[in-house]
């Protein structure tokens, strides 16, 4: 019986390749390779299928035991013919990945988004496992979502339900990078929140978080927790301004999907707790009062393997 099944994160600054165990959900061997967008897909491509070479002769595993490849890449996808439409983040377009890894392996390949394997991952084996209406929501360099009902991924009409990120929170509000006003991503992100502190900082305001900062390097979710445990004023205000938003955006969801669960996660709920409490507090707040009182929230548990757990359990929808 094929018992494992590879996964792949295909993230803008790391791709990690897993060999996961499908009975288990654990991860038996990983390979973890810089995405290095600037050298083209080309170059990304050819990593990909050294890390799984590599991944396969460390683990000893032979390809007849291995059931499929999945991948998850930050993008639009076509999951029927298993393609990267655009993928700016990793400078990718029109890249075939499921001809070139099944060419390559003659396996099954399976191609989704970073979100949709991740909320995968923690309904098989983390903190989703048992629920089957949630929403899984991860705060990072951007805002992403996916939606869980009747335990299957709803991926709407186009593939691109669950853009949390693009929910509009201000009419009149700050630039996307997606091109509208007022998205909630532009607000509740470590990115907004980074932007947040580094515009209070030239107008010259003083912070904890400038003995952790580097020339030329971004602001981490790990040194605005280092912030907030010194009582910073500034990423105090700016953290919890993000939380506002983003528990608005939560409310949002509660109110018209109803879901009996919320999962966050993503660099900065794992880092910063208090943004994590702030938000669900405020969300339950904002909510309306029956499904306020109903519905639970959980950080997720698989951190970084909870892509790879996900994407390893990717199959063939059809479309
Ligand atoms: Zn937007």
């Amino acid at each position: 019986m094929k018992i494992y099944s590879i996964g792949i994160d295909l993230g803008g600054t790391k791709i990690l390749i897993a060999l996961i165990n499908r009975q288990t959900g654990k991860v038996v061997e990983h390979v973890k390779k810089k995405t290095k967008k600037d050298k083209g897909p080309q170059n990304i491509v050819k990593k990909m299928l050294d890390g799984i070479e590599e991944l396969i002769e460390t683990s000893g595993v032979k390809l007849n035991e291995i059931s499929s490849i999945g991948i998850g890449a930050a993008g639009q996808i076509d999951r029927k013919n298993g393609i990267i439409i655009a993928a700016p983040n990793l400078d990718c377009y029109d890249l075939n990945l499921k001809k070139i890894l099944s060419e390559k392996f003659n396996l099954p390949v399976f191609v989704g988004n970073d979100v949709e394997i991740a909320a995968k991952g923690e309904q098989k084996f983390g903190a989703a496992k048992g629920y089957n209406d949630f929403v899984c929501v991860f705060v990072g360099t951007g805002v992403g979502s996916s939606i869980v009902k009747n335990g299957q991924i709803i991926y709407g009409s186009t593939g691109t339900a669950g853009e949390i990120g693009h929910i509009i929170v201000d009419l009149n509000g700050r630039q996307c990078a997606c091109g509208a006003h007022g998205c909630l991503e532009a607000y509740a992100s470590r990115s907004a929140i980074e932007k947040r502190i580094e515009g209070a900082l030239k107008k010259g305001r003083k912070s904890a978080i400038l003995e952790y900062l580097e020339p030329g390097k971004a602001i981490t979710s790990s040194m605005i927790q280092k912030s907030i445990e010194k009582d910073d004023e500034l990423v105090l205000q700016c953290v919890t301004e993000a939380s506002e938003y983003l528990s608005g955006g939560l409310a949002s969801i509660i109110n018209f999907i109803n879901p009996e669960l919320i999962i966050l996660g993503g660099g900065l709920i794992e880092a910063v707790d208090y943004f994590y409490q702030e938000t669900i507090k405020k969300a339950k707040a904002k909510s309306l009062p029956v499904p306020a009182e109903k519905i639970q929230f959980k950080k997720a548990i698989l951190g970084d393997y909870s892509g790879v757990i996900g994407a390893a359990f990717l199959e063939d929808r059809g479309f």
